[in-house]
């Protein structure tokens, strides 16, 4: 039989409870957004995920899009976003100061680590950009005036596809489960562009343990069998982390003294740029320690792709991937999955 990636077989994909469908009964959104950090030269690939996301979801729902961006969206940009929805959109521009390199780094000292990195074959390493985009996605987004008024987002890339119908209000589901925090995809992270964030974090624990909450996926974190290359290559880190380009979050855990202090202290010790950091195993690090496992929640049931990897429920409800498939790629990419881990670990949440 046609299995997913829990091993299930055919027929058995569960959807969230017909209580979250829309229609009259539903009663007004909830505080969230759509939100997008992107580049004007990325119009068409923004486009693409707004129509698949808006056919697919939000077409039923209306929730507001929130586009960010380093400098400000140009009137085209703005004029076909707009045209691609009915919800409300907001285009911020980021500031200065969530946005620069820290005045604690030091620019030459990134430009002989980006150096070194980049031999290594970390990607993006020598791209300044790329790790203010780390850092901001890290901690900052939900620190933007435009969004004090909402609790969750749904994190939405340029050139993403959606290929499942789904009739429920996730952000309400998220709510009214105690979910903190949803993704689709979970994968091995390049070692190479993290060795010292697992150390950083248990230095960061052994100042405060009271953080580490008693129900934690630590094992998750700390799984050397998967991978044991990786794991020792990031030094007592599986790499295991959800796959950020996809995220839907409740941005109360950000806002957490836990982990603002956690933020503070990566920030503080520089890997954002010295080392290549991602906001996928920052987030996936922190909400791993410092939450009850079962808030954390896979979307089994949102058919989803960033190249070169998918998440495609077995469902006549989604069209266009291929059920239970990890990635259209070379069959030597299969073994990125880490969702396997996450189910051995923490169950399905
Ligand atoms: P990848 O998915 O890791 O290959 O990285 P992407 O190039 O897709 O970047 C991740 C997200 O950040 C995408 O939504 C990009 O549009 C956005 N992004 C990356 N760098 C910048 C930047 O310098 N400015 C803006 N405005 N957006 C950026
Ligand atoms: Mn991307």
């Amino acid at each position: 039989p046609n299995l997913d990636a829990t091993g299930e077989p055919e027929g058995k994909l569960t959807y969230a409870s017909p209580d979250y469908a829309p229609g009259p009964s539903g009663t007004a959104r909830i505080p969230a957004t759509l939100l997008a950090l992107v580049r004007n030269e990325e119009l068409d690939g923004m486009l693409q995920s707004m129509h698949d996301l808006e056919r697919t979801w939000n077409h039923k729902f209306n929730y507001p899009w929130t586009f960010f961006n380093d400098v400000p969206f140009t009137e085209e940009f703005k004029t076909k976003t707009r045209a691609a929805t009915k919800a409300e959109c907001r285009y911020e521009v980021i500031p200065r100061e969530h946005w620069d390199m820290p005045s604690w780094i030091s620019k030459e000292l990134f430009d002989v680590s980006a150096k070194k990195l980049k031999e290594q074959g970390v990607q993006y390493a020598d791209m300044l950009s790329y790790h203010q985009m780390c850092r901001w996605n890290s901690g900052m987004f939900y620190k933007h005036p435009a969004l004090a008024d909402y609790q969750y987002y749904w994190r939405v890339e340029p050139n993403v596809h959606f290929f499942c119908d789904v009739d429920y209000d996730v952000f309400r589901y998220m709510r009214d489960n105690n979910k903190t925090y949803g993704f689709t995809i979970s994968l091995y992270d390049s070692p190479e562009s993290i060795p010292s964030l697992w150390p950083e974090t248990l230095k960061f624990l052994s100042e405060h343990p009271e953080y580490i909450h008693e129900n934690s996926a630590m094992e998750w974190l700390t799984d050397k069998d998967g991978r044991p290359e990786h794991y020792a290559k990031a030094n007592g880190y599986s790499t295991c982390h959800f796959w950020t380009n996809f995220e839907i979050a409740d941005m109360s855990f950000w806002r957490s003294k836990a982990y603002e202090d956690y933020f503070n202290h990566l920030d503080r010790a520089g890997g954002f740029f010295y080392e290549r950091w991602g906001d996928a195993p920052v987030h996936s690090i922190a909400v791993a320690l410092f939450e009850d496992k079962n808030r954390i929640h896979w979307f089994r049931d949102i058919g989803y792709q960033h190249i070169p990897f998918f998440n495609c429920p077995n469902s006549p409800k989604c069209k266009g991937c291929v059920t239970g498939r990890l990635t259209d790629g070379e069959p030597f990419l299969y073994k990125e999955d880490c969702r396997p881990n996450w189910f051995k670990y923490a169950g399905m949440g």
